[in-house]
Parts: structure tokens; C-alpha cells; sequence
């Protein structure tokens, strides 16, 4: 063997480095839709005409498709409808609120024509659900374009889409086309549309709309004919030639993005801001009393999307939207719908949470039927460090966890009898709080409380890796898990078998604290079913502090630590069979002041009254504070 030149070095070096990033090679439909919609703002209709250039990227031989079509959900006795009125409770937005609608109120979208390859196509409209017979299959590895033509009207606003929002907004344009089913691993799914989740393949949109020029419109994509437009599209100075006529055709297009949300209205404001190195920022709200916070929002945006970027990954999109419009807060790509009529603060925090859904929602795609919450979760877990990092600044010594709200939420859903595991598909959960408080609330505290087990450096380190290996390439729930394994070097399958696939909880006690000559002994017990690594937080008569960790077997390792300022000491792993472990201190009990199980209070611990010694109220009365 020769010695290794510079040269071979280098390619030694990009061989391993290649090598220890490899992406994933899941296969993935692709898109391209060219769409030309005509509307008429009088009777809340419009006429469309839809190219859709469809790839097979699949090893399989597609004989049928599916499209969504979701407007069809806003009619009397539908599958949206009928789920709404029979859950235990129903979303207040909705309610029998469908099933009131009149004639000129439902939504609907109406197919007048598919052709494959300029072959017609048979087809059948099951609720939100269209069925194409294929005229010719599709092999692998090949192409097809669909012609379409079809025509909708807008519902009156329910849920999400829909024309005259509670504040006024005209149309709030979301899920208003026909739109491809995603085929993927697991074969189609075309779930029929109950108010919840959208799953999709990624591809690029070119959407023309005409529309009478009165009207502002915000949304996803990047507008073409700006010159054209004017309305805060087109750079200072420029003239616009607008053509003749009522109508106005505004011209979008947008690239690798799996959705088009638009929305619609006379008396949008439309500001710009730009992050540096990041996307510009544009913000559509009507122009009345709350301006002003719509103002303060814009300059927050920005620091908050650079939070974003450096924690959670680099922003794929040169804009984002912040558009208001639909009934609360709804992520779409390179947008957001959100009602405008808040505090600063929580317009900040309805931004940054939509904002984030660009990451787990637009970029990283997971099905969030399946995993509702690798997608709410990871959103409202990164909204609130977020919000933390805005709002609360330095905690002045007083540990502060940001994630309390979701722990609450998820202690009470555990408490509640309801909980169901965050395995179960978002549509059939049995009640909307299950849904709710599982994929928000306990989908947050997984992350937070995986940054216990692994350390939080190494879990944020994880969570940026997750995203640029998973891109673009819908990750399952294996795949965010094989992701922190490799990057902690921990074994991690246990956490998501417990905390995810069951409801089984956590609860560690400090069972006994006793003198045995110059030493103590302490023993813990693990007194609810699912395991935990424990770290145990001393404080000594003599104020020195000392951090005692107790590795899970099931783990075969040890974390890094997370608070290098105290020294800590790793005790010999606790079995996840023994409901008890004890150990000894080198100190008499007299010498112990405090002593606390999981001090950060990242573990989702649903009894904390045991976990302390001498018990915690006594010690706060007297002013101590655990400083982490
Ligand atoms: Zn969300």
C-alpha cells in the first residue's frame, strides 16, 4: 500500500463524508400543474382549466388515480358533515354549521372533462373523492398529462377555505382545486376529507388567476407579471402597464412546493420586509384598527425567522406570506392564512407557529394522517423555544420551561380517560381533544423530553439533520428515530414504542432516603409502566451541587450532559424490569439539602409531588431556586 497523497486524502475525505450523509433513496411522485381560473366574484364561482404533468416515480404500474376534491366536503350529508355532527366535540367552527348551508353557500367542484394524453377518461366523484380509470396504465419511471376541465363554487367559510372570513376577508382560497392524491411507499391515500389533514406530492404550480381588478391577492408562489399588477408586487418606480378591462390576471408560479394556497380582497395592505439572507416577508391584512400590530409583527418576523433558520434548518423559499384570511392559523407553502384581529403577541405567535409548518409541514412532508404529530408537535415544540427566545429573554436564574402549557395539556388528556395513542390516524381518533392534545400538546412534549434523553445540544444537532436528510422525501416516524439514534449513539426505539404507540405513562418517586453509618442510602421507584433515564439533582449542606445520572439499560449508553456547571456522577444503568433502584451517597442525610428527580422538568413525569426531598413546597418557602 502507498502512502496517501494529498489527492487521495481528498477523495478519502469526500468518500466518508459522502458517505456518512447518504440520502435516503425513497422514491417520489412529482407534479406539475398548469392552471388558468376565471372568477366571478358576483356568484362566488370560477371556471378552470387544469394541465397536471403526472411522473410515476414508483416501481409500480398505476391503473387508476385519485384526486382530491375537497370543496365537495361543504354539502349537506357529507362525510365532513356528518363526522361533525355525530363526534362527542365537534370543532366550534363547524358544528351542523354544513349542514345549513344553501344552495348558493355549499362549495363544490365539478369535473367537466379529463382526458390522459388527450385520451378520455371515465371517472366517478365520491364525495371528496374523484376516481380516474386510467385509459392506459402508467409504467414506472414515466409520464402522463392530464387535461381537465372543471368548475367550482367557493362555500361560504366553515373551515379553513371559503369567501366572507369572521373578519370580513373575501376569499380565503385553500384546497380549491382538483389535486392528485399522494401515491407513496404505502400505496394511495385518498382519504376522504373529514376537516383534517393534506397530504400530497411535490411538484411545481403555475396558477393563473383572472380576476376583477378591484382585488388584492397574497398567497404561495411568486407573482410573474408584476408590472402588470402594481399593488406592492412590482419595485419602487416601475410603471404599470395594466391591460384593459375589469379583470386583472394575476400570474404565479412556484417550484417544489406540494400545495397553492391564494387568498382575495379589495381592502388588503400589502408590506414587504425582507430577512437578510433569508426570504422576503410579505404581509396582506385589511386596512383597519389593527395596523399597527400588524406593523410591529413585521420587524419580529424577521428576528424570528432568523432564529428559525440557524435552529431548525435553512428556509428552501425566497418568500413567505403571512396573509390575513381562513378562521385561526393554517400552514400552506410559502404562506399562511391566519385571522388578523390579535394581540402583537399572538400574532407572532400564529406566524411563527405556521411559519415553522414550512419545515415539518411544507419541506419535510410527513403523512400527517399517520403522524399528525411529527407535524403539530415538532411545530408547536420549535413555536414555543421560538416564542421563548422572542419574548422571554434570560430567565434571571429562574428555570423557566417553555413547554409547560403542552406538559398541562398533556398531563389533563392523560388524566382525562380520552387519551388514545399518537399512532392513531388523525381521522379516527375518537374525539377531537384526543387528536388535539395528542398531536399538539404530547407531540411537543416528545420533543422536549427526547432533548432530556439524549441531551439537548445533541437532540437539536439531530433535529436540523432530520431535516436536511429528509426533505422533500416524506419521513416516517422510523426515520426521524433511526436520525437521533445514529446522532446520539443511543438506542431510542423504547421511547417511541411507549410514548408513542401506547398511552402508558411516567411516574418516578424518591421512595426512601435512610442512614447507613456515614453514607446515604436512596432509593427510587418507578411506579407508573414507562421507563426513563434519571438524572437526580443534589444540593449539599455546604451548597456545593452534584448531578447523579442513571442510565436506562435499554438505551446502552450514556447521554451528553447538559449543564456542564455541575459535576456530574454516572451511576451503573437501571433495568427497565426493576421498579426499584437504590444507591449511596458519600454523606450523612444531615449534609443533604435538596435532593430532585429530572430537575429541567423535561420529563413528562405526571406526579411530581414525589419527586423531591425534603418535599418541594418546604424548600421554596424558604426562597431556594433550582438553578438550571
Ligand atoms: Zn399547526
Amino acid at each position: 500500500m502507498t502512502r496517501p497523497t494529498n489527492l487521495n486524502l481528498a477523495l478519502l475525505f469526500t468518500f466518508l463524508t459522502t458517505a456518512a450523509l447518504a440520502q435516503p433513496d425513497r422514491w417520489q411522485q412529482r407534479v406539475e400543474y398548469t392552471m388558468d381560473i376565471d372568477m366571478d366574484v358576483s356568484a362566488h364561482q370560477f371556471k378552470g382549466k387544469q394541465k397536471l404533468v403526472y411522473y410515476n416515480n414508483s416501481p409500480d404500474t398505476l391503473t387508476k388515480v385519485f384526486y382530491h376534491l375537497y370543496f365537495n366536503a361543504f354539502q349537506p350529508g357529507s362525510s365532513m358533515d356528518v363526522r361533525s355532527r355525530t363526534i362527542a366535540d365537534p370543532d366550534r367552527r363547524v358544528m351542523d354549521r354544513i349542514y345549513h348551508l344553501k344552495d348558493d353557500q355549499i362549495g363544490y367542484q365539478k369535473i367537466n372533462g379529463l382526458k390522459q394524453d388527450g385520451k378520455v377518461l371515465s371517472y366517478a366523484v365520491e364525495g371528496t373523492v374523484l376516481e380516474v380509470n386510467l385509459a392506459k396504465p402508467i409504467l414506472p419511471k414515466s409520464k402522463v398529462t392530464f387535461d381537465m376541465e372543471f368548475e367550482a363554487q367557493v362555500p361560504l367559510q366553515i373551515r379553513r377555505s371559503g369567501w366572507a372570513n369572521k373578519e370580513g376577508v373575501e376569499y380565503s382560497m385553500a384546497q380549491w382545486y382538483p389535486k392528485m392524491a399522494e401515491y407513496d411507499y404505502e400505496g394511495w391515500h385518498a382519504d376522504p376529507y373529514v376537516g383534517r389533514e393534506f397530504y400530497a406530492p411535490w411538484g411545481d404550480f403555475n396558477v393563473n388567476i383572472t380576476i376583477d381588478s378591484a382585488y388584492m391577492i397574497g398567497g404561495s408562489g411568486y407573482l410573474q407579471n408584476p408590472e402588470q399588477i402594481g399593488k406592492g408586487y412590482a419595485k419602487p418606480g416601475t410603471t404599470i402597464k395594466r391591460p384593459k378591462g375589469g379583470k386583472l390576471t394575476w400570474q404565479f408560479k412556484a417550484q417544489n412546493v406540494h400545495d397553492f394556497m391564494w387568498a382575495a380582497d379589495p381592502d388588503y395592505l400589502h408590506d414587504v420586509a425582507q430577512v437578510p439572507g433569508g426570504p422576503a416577508l410579505h404581509f396582506f391584512y385589511q386596512g383597519d384598527t389593527l395596523v399597527e400590530n400588524w406593523k410591529e409583527l413585521q420587524g419580529i418576523a424577521v428576528k424570528a425567522f432568523d432564529f428559525l433558520n440557524k435552529n431548525f434548518g435553512k428556509y428552501p423559499y425566497d418568500k413567505f406570506a403571512v396573509v390575513q384570511g381562513g378562521d385561526g392559523g393554517m400552514e400552506y407553502p410559502m404562506s399562511t392564512l391566519i385571522t388578523g384581529h390579535r394581540s402583537v403577541r399572538s400574532l407572532v405567535g400564529v406566524t411563527v407557529h405556521e411559519a415553522l409548518h414550512s419545515w415539518y409541514q411544507g419541506v419535510l412532508g410527513t403523512n400527517e394522517s399517520l403522524y399528525p404529530w411529527m407535524d403539530e408537535g415538532f411545530t408547536d415544540y420549535a413555536t414555543q423555544i421560538t416564542m421563548h427566545y422572542l419574548f422571554d429573554g434570560p430567565s434571571g436564574g429562574n428555570y423557566i420551561n417553555p413547554l409547560e402549557g403542552s406538559y398541562r395539556s398533556y398531563f389533563s388528556l392523560a388524566q382525562s380517560g380520552l387519551e388514545e395513542p399518537m399512532s392513531t390516524h388523525s381521522d379516527h381518533y375518537n374525539t377531537n381533544r384526543a387528536y388535539g392534545s395528542a398531536a399538539y400538546s404530547k407531540g411537543a412534549v416528545s420533543q422536549h423530553q427526547l432533548s432530556y434523553v439524549i441531551g439537548h445540544e445533541t437532540f437539536m444537532r439531530g433535529l436540523r439533520r432530520y431535516f436536511d436528510t429528509w426533505k422533500m422525501k416524506h419521513p416516517n416516524m422510523n426515520d426521524y428515530i433511526r436520525i437521533q439514534e445514529k446522532n446520539s449513539g443511543l438506542e431510542l426505539d423504547w421511547y417511541y414504542e411507549y410514548f408513542v404507540n401506547s398511552t402508558k405513562t411516567i411516574d418516578y418517586g424518591i421512595k426512601s432516603v435512610e442512614e447507613q453509618g456515614e453514607q446515604t442510602n436512596v432509593t427510587l421507584e418507578r411506579i407508573e409502566k414507562m421507563p426513563m433515564p434519571i438524572e437526580l439533582y443534589l444540593e449539599y449542606a455546604d451548597g456545593s451541587k452534584e448531578l447523579f445520572y442513571i442510565p436506562l439499560d435499554l438505551m446502552r449508553g450514556v447521554k451528553e450532559h447538559d449543564d456542564p456547571s455541575i459535576p456530574r456522577t454516572i451511576l451503573t444503568d437501571w433495568p427497565w424490569t426493576h421498579p426499584y433502584y437504590t444507591f449511596s451517597i458519600p454523606k450523612k442525610p444531615k449534609d443533604i439539602r435538596y435532593m430532585e428527580i429530572d430537575p429541567t422538568q423535561r420529563m413528562a413525569d405526571t406526579d411530581r409531588t414525589n419527586q423531591s426531598y425534603p418535599w418541594r413546597s418546604a424548600v421554596e418557602a424558604e426562597g431556594e431556586v433550582v438553578n438550571k
